[in-house]
């Protein structure tokens, strides 16, 4: 029997204004390659107060990515990737600030310094030849969990899939909650859904183990907390709740998977473009005969904030469409896996996958 031998983030701080230990934080790494480490930050931070208190060098790079346009693709990694080494050179480190779009940037740009050719090329487990730089992460919106997983999700020409390995894993992380007040309500909702429902795949699935349930279990009820308690909603108090349950959600899913949401997510994603964690919850609502409890529940948090979810999207997709979202999750085998064990072959087809999609 083969265990997980998973890999954690080296270093986590978590606390209100922590985001002001980065300088001291990188400064011993700064003595790495080229003497100079790399920024990338989400757009949204153009011009505003976090910026300033940036801690760049003269000798630093300073990046801004739009992560409005599109979720991290190939392309974009590769194009990174070479503008940083056209300018200056191995850097000692990248510090990624945004959420789960930026924590993939992070960490997949990390390792293409050092991996040749494109990044299409290692989307999957273990293709990945050698470390990476050292990268930092630092989470502004919280619930993907991206800040702690093994993989950099990248969509490609081919496949949305990530950059799968130990040396994905942040070197280190700073959870400082002050830094998602500012986070949009649609987006916050969303984003912490998906920690919800890692949760409920994690729990209701055939990998759960004491050690994915422990993490799992607590991170549903921090998110209760936060979306569903008498004291739910926007605070500081919640903020630094949700922070810690996106982060527990994703240690669940080290030892166990997610399941048939993120599956159908996966091939909206693909085929349509729909974001992650609001495709997740276009999916989410409408499984409950595979997670009754917790699509019940989920539908209370989504009437509590007072979230619009649309229906009957399904009318105007063509057969054609249905079929190649239905190849998309159908190629993701450990999902399946996970949701309905080794045999799931003698329950999941193109055809009960499709029928899934029509229900949305
Ligand atoms: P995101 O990074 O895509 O950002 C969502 C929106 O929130 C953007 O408009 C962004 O500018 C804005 N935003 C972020 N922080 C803000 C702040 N503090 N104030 C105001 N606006 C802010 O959001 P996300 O939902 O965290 O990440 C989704 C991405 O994460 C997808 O690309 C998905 O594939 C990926 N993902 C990765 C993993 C993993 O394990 N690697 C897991 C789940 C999802
Ligand atoms: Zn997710």
């Amino acid at each position: 029997m083969q265990h997980k031998n998973f890999k954690n983030i080296d270093k986590v701080v978590f606390g209100r204004g922590s985001f002001s230990m980065l300088s001291d934080i990188i400064a011993p790494v700064r003595k790495e390659n080229k003497n100079y480490f790399v920024f990338v930050i989400d757009a949204y931070f153009k011009g505003k107060e976090l910026v300033k208190r940036i801690p760049a060098l003269p000798e630093d790079l300073v990046l801004f990515e739009d992560v409005d346009a599109h979720e991290p693709t190939t392309q974009q990694i590769d194009a990174l990737r070479n503008t940083i080494l056209a300018q200056k050179g191995l850097p000692s480190g990248i510090v990624g600030i945004g959420g789960g779009s930026i924590m993939d940037i992070a960490k997949a740009t990390a390792l293409m310094l050092t991996n040749e050719g494109s990044s299409t090329q290692y989307q999957g487990l273990n293709l990945i030849k050698k470390p990476g730089v050292y990268h930092l992460g630092i989470p502004t919106i919280s619930g993907t969990g991206a800040e702690c997983s093994s993989t950099a999700v990248l969509t490609g020409p081919v496949k949305k899939l990530g950059l799968k390995c130990e040396w994905t894993v942040f070197n280190q992380v700073i959870l400082d909650p002050e830094l998602i007040a500012s986070v949009p309500n649609d987006w916050w909702f969303h984003t912490g859904m998906d920690t919800y429902i890692h949760c409920i795949e994690s729990e209701n699935g055939t990998l759960n183990n004491a050690f994915s349930h422990a993490y799992a279990e607590q991170a549903l009820s921090l998110c209760r907390d936060v979306f569903l308690n008498e004291q739910s909603g926007r605070s500081a108090q919640n903020d630094d709740k949700l922070m810690v349950a996106s982060l527990m959600g994703g240690l669940s899913l080290s030892y166990s998977e997610v399941g048939v949401c993120h599956a159908l997510s996966y091939g909206l994603s693909k085929i349509l473009d729909y974001r992650h964690c609001y495709a997740n919850c276009v999916a989410f609502q409408h499984l409950e005969d595979v997670y009754p409890q917790g699509v019940q529940e989920f539908k209370k948090m989504v009437a509590k904030h007072k979230i619009v979810l649309p229906q009957h999207l399904a009318e105007e997709w063509s057969e054609d469409i249905l079929t190649k979202m239905a190849e998309v999750a159908y190629n993701l085998p450990h999902m399946w896996h996970q949701a309905f064990g080794e045999a799931w072959k003698e329950k999941v087809s193109l055809l009960y996958i499709k029928d899934l999609y029509k229900r949305l």
